[in-house]
């Protein structure tokens, strides 16, 4: 196995359209254990195959590790999910906002509506098919790879063009908003 370099904006590749995958052959398997090493040193949440100059309906999966009661990440609880020529046949009405980033956007977070569900089918690394539904921050990554896969990026689907954020700034805003709240906890009641 081997990491790949990740093409960033503006790279051409990120928006073109991606071919279905026909041959699940040994190139193939290559590229694949290439892409999940690759996303697994990033310590990324998802790659799609144009982000690593290859122009086909692939993407690896990755999913978030799952926390105690005190947040803390439980030790391998993250599910890795290989998608070929995948396809969103069934979205929620139900949307929410969440904080986007992307490989391919180095350095930035952005705000973006997605369905909180998805049901999602195509094929596996062997070519056996699948159909599965996904819920939210799962179904946040699958819907953001499968944008991919149609030349499509996060920074297309913002709540608002001011809504992203070098990752830097976004830091300050959180803690902005912690010591908000802890500040509100801390005053003194009023009355009574
Ligand atoms: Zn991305």
């Amino acid at each position: 196995m081997s990491k790949l370099p990740i093409v960033t904006i503006p790279d051409k590749g990120l928006r073109s359209k991606n071919q279905t995958v026909t041959r699940f052959d040994a190139d193939l398997q290559q590229l694949i254990d290439n892409m999940i090493e690759t996303l697994r040193e990033a310590n990324g949440a998802g790659l799609a195959a144009p982000q690593v100059g290859r122009p086909l309906r692939l993407a690896i999966i990755w999913t978030l590790p799952e926390e105690d009661d005190q947040g803390n990440e439980l030790p391998d609880t993250r599910e890795l999910f290989v998608v070929i020529n995948p396809e969103i046949y069934w979205s929620s009405r139900d949307t929410v906002k969440g904080i986007e980033g992307c490989l391919s956007i180095p350095g930035y977070v952005g705000e973006v509506e997605r369905a909180e569900s998805v049901r999602v089918r195509g094929f596996d690394r062997h070519g056996r098919k699948f159909r599965r539904r996904f819920d939210d921050w799962t179904a946040r990554i699958f819907q953001h790879e499968i944008d991919h896969l149609n030349g499509e990026l996060y920074i297309d689907k913002l709540t608002g063009p001011e809504n992203i954020w070098t990752e830097e700034e976004f830091e300050k805003m959180q803690e902005a908003r912690k010591e908000a709240r802890q500040k509100e906890q801390h005053e003194p009641m009023v009355g009574d």
